[in-house]
């Protein structure tokens, strides 16, 4: 996958690559990241991108023209979907991800200061992202959490390709509890279902555990969700144990 970054801060960015499994994937150049900086398409010698608002009012803009020169150029460079990061952004969720690791190119456009001239976004972005209802400083981070969680659906990248499907949100479930050695930790066991090699019973274990944890924690998760037979079962089964655990 080509991902190209528009960024008055491609420094920052850049270091996304140099951990974990972005480093992985760019290694096995099964990532390629590159970079446009809209300072290089400034006229004047101060290299200034931001304006003044009209209307007057706090904060400055980001102009139009050399933001515009970048994002034509990565794109040409690209080929992809223009992608924007704001706040007013429709929310990433992990569909939403999913769908964009399918592509082989994106650009993503990082906005400073009050956030960018409108007549820019109206011509260039194409879609406009947000990692949640708060805001920062810039678009970033935002592209950077994007990237890593682009990396994960990648083929070859982590090291068992199941990861990313039993991840939190990929069947509408939050994930299962995880352990790993020692087998006792401060007196607290592993569950003994998960020491022994029953393949089916340890699959219903995660499974009774991943519709319990969205069940206490993100209840909307389930409402969203049509459960087979055996999930209600399961479901049913933990909610049993959390009350036989509750009154002993
Ligand atoms: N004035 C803008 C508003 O309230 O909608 C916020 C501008 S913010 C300080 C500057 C830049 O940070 C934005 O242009 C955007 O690129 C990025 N940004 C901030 N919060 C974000 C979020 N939750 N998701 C994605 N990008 C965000």
């Amino acid at each position: 996958m080509r991902i190209d970054i528009v960024s008055i801060f491609p420094e920052l960015v850049k270091t996304v690559g140099d951990f974990g499994i972005a480093r992985i994937a760019l290694e096995r150049s099964i990532l390629e990241l590159n970079f446009w900086n809209p300072r290089d398409y400034c006229e004047d010698s101060y290299r200034r991108v931001d304006d003044r608002p009209y209307g007057g009012g706090p904060g400055m803009v980001m102009q139009a023209p050399p933001l515009a020169a970048a994002i034509r150029d990565a794109r040409s460079a690209n080929q992809g979907r223009v992608i924007g990061l704001s706040p007013q952004g429709k929310p990433l969720d992990q569909t939403a991800v999913e769908g964009l690791a399918s592509k082989s190119a994106l650009v993503l456009v990082a906005g400073r200061y009050e956030g960018i001239d409108q007549r820019l976004l109206d011509a260039e972005v194409e879609e406009e992202l947000s990692i949640g209802d708060y805001v920062v400083a810039g678009g970033e981070l935002p592209a950077m959490v994007l990237i890593e969680a682009l990396v994960r659906y990648l083929p070859g990248v982590l090291g068992n390709e199941e990861s990313a499907k039993t991840d939190s949100f990929s069947a509408g479930l939050l994930d299962w509890p995880h352990y790993t050695r020692p087998e006792e930790f401060e007196g607290k066991k592993v569950p003994q279902t998960l020491l022994g090699g029953n393949h089916n019973e340890i699959r219903r274990w995660r499974l009774r555990h991943a519709l319990g944890q969205t069940w206490l924690r993100r209840p909307d998760l389930l409402e969203k969700k049509r459960l087979s037979e055996e999930e209600q079962l399961l479901l049913d089964e933990f909610k049993e144990q959390l009350k036989g655990q509750e009154g002993s």
